[in-house]
């Protein structure tokens, strides 16, 4: 663990960050600093009839763009540190991504897993009223979405709640990562995962930045270990699985597993739920400890569980050559030092994890126009398409082969459009970020890189507005 505090991390990296623009200082504070902080403390009926104290944030670090957006999660490790820390994240990444969202992070201080579904739900709602009530939460104002600890059952509770007090048109926009009959959006719950493989995909076609690794360019064939089976855990090793990297290792809260050769992560998902634990897989040997799978062989170290895993203390022993943050901040401050000193690269969580926002503003967007994407020329394309092809047989005379029309000539469904825009998103993000990167000859890291590049979009929209012109 590291003393410094989150908040603090996130700004040291800003601070590096800045040095490379020629933004006022006061500007720069206005960027930095954490623009509100709701803290709440509310009364939890237990099962047994018992009354607990539950503590819960909503931390909204930048207003620049409305509404505000980001996680909730449910941790007993959550602060006003924490929250503050993740919100100023999300400001940069939605930023970097170029969704038009400010920054927010919520958490309630709880172990989600000591409390029974109808507790989750009386918790789940409280909260939501508490928001709604000091008007933390709303389509135009803040709009969250699930984390760590969180998943589409909450963001039901959320949105039927706020719907309830709030009685707005648009009001199902309050909330994203919903399940799909309650406004959701196809694709968003596998988004983060599938952003992350994209973002991992794009580094390692880059033949230059591969060489100077010692690796040869493309994912076919690197080994990964993955920290974190949840949510972006086990998506992004899947999608990275499926686009011909090998999973090597994977650790979980239980302990971690280790097959050199590689192993299906499907089997191991198949495994953990039959027995409860990762634990006596029979693809991979048992690893005594869990921290031990940080520091495992391997080509990328995926973390997706939580952040400062790694630190001063572990990173000199970290093996990997590339660290996909799939998590927010899980590598700490003093870590990226050491870590860049040793020629690692880190493709940072301030873009690398921002799949789940993207998804989430194409929901967001649905909601409020209250349409699904691809409803209304799905079936006019398809047409015009089977059209065109039917004339090139009738007047070229050639002949396609069986079923070859009907592939073709497929409308996008929502899921193919929201995929296409997540890819196109973490692509471009990837390469802008890059480019700044190799405008200063390659000697800036990415993650300083990442923030350069949403420093310059923040400060625009502030300049833009006439607020330091
Ligand atoms: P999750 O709760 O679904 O999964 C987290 C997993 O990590 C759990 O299975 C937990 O048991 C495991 N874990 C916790 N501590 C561990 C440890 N020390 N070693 C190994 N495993 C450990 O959460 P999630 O939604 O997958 O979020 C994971 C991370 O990704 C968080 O940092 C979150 O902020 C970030 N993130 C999530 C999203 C999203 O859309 N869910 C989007 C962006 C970023």
């Amino acid at each position: 663990m590291t003393n410094v505090p989150f908040f603090a991390q996130v700004n040291s990296h800003f601070d590096r960050a800045a040095k490379f623009t020629d933004h006022r200082p006061g500007l720069l504070r206005q960027i930095k600093t954490c623009n509100q902080v709701f803290h709440t403390t509310f009364p939890l009926q237990r099962d047994d009839g018992s009354i607990e104290s539950v503590e819960g944030w909503r931390a909204v670090h930048s207003s620049h763009k409305l509404p505000s957006k980001g996680g909730i999660r449910f941790t007993t490790k959550a602060s006003e540190d924490e929250v503050m820390a993740l919100a100023a994240l999300m400001t940069y990444k939605c930023a970097i991504v170029n969704v038009p969202f400010g920054g927010a992070k919520g958490a309630v201080k709880i172990d989600p897993h000591n409390y029974s579904e109808p507790e989750l739900e009386r918790l789940t709602r409280r909260y939501t009223f508490e928001l709604t009530q000091k008007r933390f939460i709303g389509p135009g104002i803040d709009v969250p979405a699930p984390d760590y600890g969180t998943g589409p059952r909450e963001m039901a509770w959320i949105a039927d709640t706020y719907e309830a007090v709030a009685h707005e048109l648009d009001a199902i926009g309050c909330v994203t990562g919903k399940p799909l009959a309650q406004g959701g959006i196809r694709g968003r719950v596998e988004a983060t995962g599938r952003g992350v493989f994209f973002g991992i995909r794009e580094a390692c076609d880059c033949a230059e930045d591969m060489k100077k690794l010692g690796l040869s360019p493309g994912l076919e064939g690197k080994t990964v270990v993955v920290q974190g089976l949840g949510n972006v855990g086990y998506h992004a090793a899947k999608f990275l699985q499926d686009g011909g990297a090998v999973i090597v290792g994977v650790t979980e809260y239980e302990g971690a597993v280790y097959n050199p050769k590689g192993f299906d992560i499907e089997a191991l998902v198949a495994h953990r739920e039959d027995s409860g634990s990762l634990l006596g897989f029979a693809g991979a040997q048992d690893l005594a400890a869990r921290e031990e799978g940080l520091e495992l062989e391997c080509d990328i170290l995926v973390p997706a569980a939580l952040e400062n895993q790694i630190t001063v203390e572990n990173a000199p022993r970290v093996k990997a050559k590339i660290i996909g943050e799939a998590a927010n901040g899980p590598v700490t401050s003093d870590a990226d030092k050491v870590l860049n000193e040793r020629g690692v690269m880190i493709i940072p969580d301030a873009f690398l994890n921002a799949g789940g926002v993207t998804v989430s503003y194409f929901e967001w967007v649905k909601n409020l126009s209250h349409l699904r994407f691809g409803r209304l020329g799905r079936r006019f394309d398809m047409r015009m398409r089977t059209t065109l092809l039917q004339t090139v047989e009738e007047h070229v005379g050639v002949e396609f082969p069986p079923g070859t029309i009907e592939d073709v000539a497929q409308g996008a469904q929502e899921e193919d459009l929201v995929n296409s825009g997540l890819e196109d998103t973490i692509i471009e993000a990837f390469n802008e970020v890059r480019d700044i990167k190799m405008r200063h000859d390659g000697q800036m890291d990415m993650r300083t890189a990442a923030f350069v590049c949403a420093i310059e979009k923040v400060a625009l929209t502030y300049r833009e507005r006439g607020i330091f012109p």
